[in-house]
């Protein structure tokens, strides 16, 4: 059988296709952290046809695909399976067409976000889905987890940026839906499926991005607060007077400040005092001089009120760049930590500051050395924390970590993913955050377009 399918695949795609220990390490894992694995063929394909050749060969053949993008996700979605055909849509690099009169950008999936953002950029339009890992992860990547990111408040997560999909399905079927229309309501809006669905019902090849109007100015500030009560008024406040122009509100707990500064030389710390809460807030306008006094009102109003108790207003690049370092210093901590449990939970927005500080609590009472970083976009309802116990070593407790926190989490009525996924870490707690009414419509769903479970298979079910 295995010979079989190494012939088949190899007479269709020729060079695209390799095998065992020709596939590169970066083919092997995601940024999950769980162990590598090789899989049997690494399919790189160049066009829709060729993504379609390797599905209905696969599907002929019963063999699980994992569909791979620029291989950040923090879920073990990509991870591929021994025995299986990874496919890694990073060939697929094109930008297709900037059309400035609709507002669209049509790419192809293996688009890096950082290469689309400036296409837009380059067409003098805006692509408002941001995220630290925007030079390595790809489009197809980000629709297929419905990323999230920094501006969400002000754009929406992923799914608010797609007008139109290709997708490929397990048999092979290329389903091209290039929607550019902001209105179309002729029947299913069929693309939803596929967008956060983390490549279990479909490949995206094609997608049709909805750009906005460039701000002309974004401006930072960044903030220290007495508690996350004052940090909430600033939120309500902020919302209520910024409206459409406050595009990122990003809160860090001292826990995550403070271990971010002291262990990275390069961060500069804002303040020289401690705050009980940081937060970096954006503002984008058109009118720079507009931009910044509204973002300057509001500060002065909330340092009056005794929301705010210190504030900077960076002067320069280089300044907001600095600022912004700290929040964005989250791909380091594997370094400065070694093995470690993070979370993406997402809670109602007024209940995230008392969870967060008992998460770090009960940490610490179950395992004295634990460090426990608590950060996230707030404004989104979206709280990460990061889990590492010392002692413990190459060993962390993660299953019983994660029962700790996501206890806190159901407790809350809040969800296990804002939004990196479930892939192959969460699934065992999916129940927690579904009803089993909700879990059979996505199992029938999944049958209904999979119905050999060649697709992502062992992901997110
Ligand atoms: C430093 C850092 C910061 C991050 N910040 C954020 C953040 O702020 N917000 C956020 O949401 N995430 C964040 N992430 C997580 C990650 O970047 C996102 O989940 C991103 O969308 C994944 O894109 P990718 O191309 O790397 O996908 P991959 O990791 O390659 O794949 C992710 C999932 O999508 C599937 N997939 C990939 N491409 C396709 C395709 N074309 N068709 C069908 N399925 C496909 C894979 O099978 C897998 O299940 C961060 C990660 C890092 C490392």
């Amino acid at each position: 059988m295995t010979e079989t399918i190494v012939d088949a695949l190899r007479a269709e795609l020729g060079a695209e296709v390799v095998f065992g220990n020709d596939i590169p390490a970066r083919y092997h894992n995601d940024w999950a952290g769980m162990s590598p694995v090789l899989p049997l063929a690494l399919v790189r394909p160049r066009s829709t046809q060729q993504v379609a050749a390797t599905m209905r060969i696969c599907n002929a053949f019963k063999v699980p695909v994992t569909p791979q993008g620029g291989m950040t996700g923090l879920a073990g979605g990509a991870r591929p399976i021994k025995g299986g055909v990874a496919l890694s849509l990073d060939r697929m690099n094109g930008i297709e067409e900037v059309d400035t009169v609709m507002a669209t950008m049509t790419v192809q999936a293996g688009v890096p976000l950082s290469t689309a953002q400036k296409a837009a950029e380059d067409a003098g339009l805006f692509l408002g889905l941001d995220l630290g890992a925007r030079d390595s992860c790809l489009i197809g990547g980000n629709l297929s987890t419905n990323a999230g990111g920094n501006r969400v408040i002000r754009y929406g997560m992923a799914r608010e940026h797609v007008l139109g999909l290709e997708v490929v399905l397990p048999d092979g079927t290329v389903v091209t839906s290039l929607n550019k229309m902001l209105k179309n309501n002729a029947g299913y809006d069929l693309k939803q499926l596929f967008i956060g669905s983390e490549g279990t019902l479909g490949i995206i090849t094609r997608a049709v991005l909805r750009l906005q109007a460039r701000p002309a100015m974004l401006a930072s500030a960044f903030c220290g607060c007495p508690d996350f009560p004052s940090l909430l008024e600033l939120l309500k406040s902020a919302r209520q007077q910024m409206g459409s122009a406050l595009t990122s509100f990003e809160v860090m707990w001292p826990s995550f400040y403070d271990f971010m500064t002291q262990g990275l030389p390069n961060l500069r710390r804002a303040f020289n005092e401690p705050h009980g809460a940081y937060v970096l807030i954006e503002s984008g306008g058109r009118d720079a001089t507009e931009n910044e006094a509204l973002l300057q009102d509001v500060l002065s109003s909330a340092l009056e009120a005794g929301f705010v108790t210190d504030a900077v207003l960076p002067s320069s690049e280089r300044e907001t760049r600095d600022l912004w370092a700290v929040r964005e210093s989250v791909s380091e901590y594997g370094k400065l930590m070694g093995p470690l449990t993070a979370f993406d939970v997402g809670l109602p927005t007024s209940a995230a500051g008392k969870v967060a500080d008992a998460i770090e609590a009960a940490m610490t009472d179950r395992w004295p050395d634990a460090i426990a970083l608590s950060y996230g976009h707030i404004g989104d309802s979206n709280l990460h924390v990061v889990c590492h116990i010392p002692s413990a070593g190459q060993d962390q407790p993660h299953k019983e970590i994660t029962e700790l926190v996501f206890g806190f989490i159901a407790a809350e009525g809040g969800t296990i993913s804002a939004e990196h996924g479930i892939g192959l870490l969460k699934k065992p707690y999916l129940g927690l955050s579904r009803t089993p009414e909700e879990l059979a419509l996505m199992a029938r769903i999944k049958h209904a377009i999979d119905p050999n479970f060649i697709l992502n298979t062992g992901k997110v079910f």
